[in-house]
């Protein structure tokens, strides 16, 4: 079971792609391996079966520039509200408070962090469990997977079904979930501050002023186990906390309890339509890895830190979860 596991994920390292892990894993009947009855309808969405009640999604690090959709554009405001269909218009003679900018750039190599922390989760745990996880293979210039239909996919059919693919797999996985269970959204920043930023949904001006009334991407979390705000930020069964000890920036944390002046993402689309910021009891948290981690340093420190956030996941989840 071990030597076929580790066949498996180091198939999967090696080419990068789910097909030859699931074939192995789909194809072995006889062992308790995680296999699954859900599935891409593309190919540009990666789906790798767990076994837990936790779920690690990659929206930004797609690298297929696929000709038959055009490029994402900026959108243009009518009425207050930000359309994206501006098809045959010139948006250098558009007011530049009507323009809704976009984000195109890759979370470069946050994929390969994932990939990581999926084989030392299931290293740590002796081969018993294994996080799901989805990828996108688009490139964001194509498909944002982190926002709303309109701006991620601009009307486009084809861009539209690789868009619904993603979210159909994040909501069939979650619907495998018994109970209570964990979204992690993982992306990358660019804010030049070395700090892995922890978003609950709480907003920057919220967390410098204290005030966490407004509900959270962990809501259920903070209800089901009576666990206050400070906790979550900042106690040490926190990210945040885990992450500081581990020898890694983060915020919120025990030691930045707030980003101040500091720039700061308090988690996407992904992260407020699956977690339980609307009710349930299944959470979401988005972690942005800094450039500094994910490739300024070098494969071996993005791989490094992979290992470690497994490791920090894994008591997270054990404890709350
Ligand atoms: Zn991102």
């Amino acid at each position: 079971m071990l030597i076929l596991l580790e066949l498996c994920l180091a198939s999967y390292l090696v080419c990068g792609k789910t097909l030859s892990c699931k074939q192995i894993l789909t194809s072995t009947t006889s062992l308790t391996l995680p296999t699954s009855t859900i599935a891409p309808t593309t190919e540009y969405v990666e789906y790798i079966p767990g076994n837990i009640n936790l779920l690690i999604s990659v929206p930004h690090d797609g690298t297929v520039k696929l000709e038959t959709i055009p490029d994402r554009t900026a959108g243009i405001k009518i009425n207050g509200m930000c359309n994206y269909n501006t098809l045959g218009i010139n948006l250098n003679a558009v007011n530049p408070s009507d323009i809704c900018k976009i984000v195109t750039g890759r979370d470069l190599y946050a994929s390969d962090i994932a990939k990581t922390l999926l084989q030392e989760y299931q290293t740590l745990s002796g081969f018993t469990a294994m996080p799901h996880i989805v990828i996108a293979n688009l490139h964001r210039t194509k498909v944002d997977f982190n926002r709303g239909i309109n701006e991620a996919a601009q009307e486009h059919p084809l861009a539209e079904t690789i868009y619904k693919d993603y979210h159909e797999m994040i909501k069939k996985v979650r619907q495998t979930f018994r109970g209570q269970g964990l979204v992690i959204d993982l992306h990358g920043q660019n804010h030049k501050q070395n700090s892995t930023e922890l978003g609950y949904l709480w907003t920057k001006d919220e967390l410098d002023n204290f005030d966490y009334t407004s509900p959270s991407s962990v809501k259920g979390l903070m209800k089901r186990k009576g666990v206050t705000a400070k906790e979550i930020i900042s106690g040490f069964t926190s990210l945040g906390y885990m992450l500081e000890e581990a020898g890694y920036k983060a915020v919120p944390s025990n030691r930045q309890i707030n980003p101040g002046s500091d720039r700061y993402y308090r988690g996407g689309y992904i992260t407020q339509e699956y977690g339980s910021r609307d009710g349930g009891n299944i959470d979401a948290i988005q972690i942005e890895v800094p450039s500094e981690i994910r490739y300024e340093g070098g494969p071996e420190v993005n791989a490094k830190y992979g290992r470690k956030l497994a490791e920090i996941i894994k008591t997270f989840f054990e404890h709350y979860y």
